[in-house]
């Protein structure tokens, strides 16, 4: 169903990988734009693009901007300055410019610079996402039920951010708007902090001495497991995401080993109430999430 009476006339996605591929499905479905087009760096991932029907795929991000009244950054962190750079003379006037970016200061800092007057700047984080990258898997379900949360500038006009979070509603997603250094101290402890932890501890594993690898491997399913999958993550993706959100991420990770250090002591004197009385916390957190619609119970999962 499209509930967007104001549905753009041309989608241009840069970057067609997990998010932007899905984005390209999510909006033909739901006719949240008349007509979408799609640019990626790599020439093996546009052949993709077009073996799966994403849209009219174009040989130079300008060509796919042109004449676009949204076009959507879905680059790693690190290379939107440098995608905004290349477009910016190529935008139609009036155009909104947004992104899908897991942090959001940054997107402000490295593309509005680059934007002509008069081309509107919503940056949006859909909080959605899978361990895997690349078109192949993208699909138009991922932000069916999910947040997505638009940073954009004070003063910007009321009227694009209303349609980008539109666009992102008829796509499936809640959303919210959010100052962009708030979004960031959020999902530092929400997103970030757990990817630096999942891989930390992959590589602690990977490490032992006195552990062997198919040990690691055959008993895995003892909470191991779930680390590597959010330490399966695109390498490039989480190296800009550490890069850009410095200051959140290193406040986060000083609060963490500060709690980390309480439990070294609980678990060396037998403080048993300290603990049970932490785990009992948690628990009602992880139920909190699945009340929240945002998880399932791991019984009702499929296979
Ligand atoms: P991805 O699967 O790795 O796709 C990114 C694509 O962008 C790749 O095909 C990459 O090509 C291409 N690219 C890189 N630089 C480019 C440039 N200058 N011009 C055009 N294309 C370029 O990554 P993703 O998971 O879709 O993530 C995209 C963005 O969404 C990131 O900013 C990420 O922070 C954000 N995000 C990701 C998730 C998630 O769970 N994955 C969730 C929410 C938000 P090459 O591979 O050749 O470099």
């Amino acid at each position: 169903m499209n509930e967007n009476p104001q549905s753009f006339q041309r989608l241009a996605i840069i970057g067609l990988g997990l998010i932007g591929a899905s984005i390209c499905l999510a909006a033909r479905e739901h006719g949240a734009a008349e007509s979408v087009a799609g640019y990626d760096a790599s020439a093996d991932v546009r052949k993709r693009a077009v073996a799966l029907g994403l849209g009219e795929i174009t040989e130079t991000a300008a060509e796919a901007v042109a004449g676009a009244d949204l076009v959507i950054l879905a680059v790693p962190v690190g290379a939107v300055g440098l995608v905004a750079e290349a477009i910016a003379t190529h935008l139609a006037a009036g155009a909104t410019v947004s992104d899908t970016g897991s942090v959001k200061e940054s997107i402000l800092r490295d593309v509005a610079p680059h934007l002509p007057k008069g081309v509107h700047l919503v940056p949006s984080h859909p909080v959605a996402g899978t361990e895997f990258s690349g078109p192949d898997a993208g699909f138009a379900a991922l932000f069916e039920k999910r947040w997505c949360i638009l940073t954009p500038a004070e003063g910007t006009d009321s009227t694009a951010v209303g349609r980008v979070a539109a666009f992102w509603r008829c796509l499936g997603s809640k959303t919210e708007v959010m100052d962009a250094a708030h979004h960031d101290r959020v999902l530092a402890i929400t997103s970030h902090l757990p990817h630096l932890i999942a891989y930390n501890i992959v590589r602690t594993a990977e490490d032992l001495e006195t552990v062997t690898e198919s040990e690691v491997f055959k008993y895995s399913a003892g909470g191991f497991r779930d680390f590597t999958r959010i330490a399966a993550s695109d390498p490039v993706m989480w190296r800009d995401v550490f890069l850009n959100n410095k200051d959140a991420v290193l406040e986060m990770l000083g609060r963490f080993t500060e709690d980390l250090s309480e439990l070294q002591r609980a678990i060396r004197w037998g403080d048993a109430e300290t603990l049970e009385s932490l785990f009992r916390r948690t628990r009602d957190i992880r139920r909190g999430i699945i009340e929240a619609g945002q998880d399932e119970p791991e019984h009702l999962k499929k296979p």
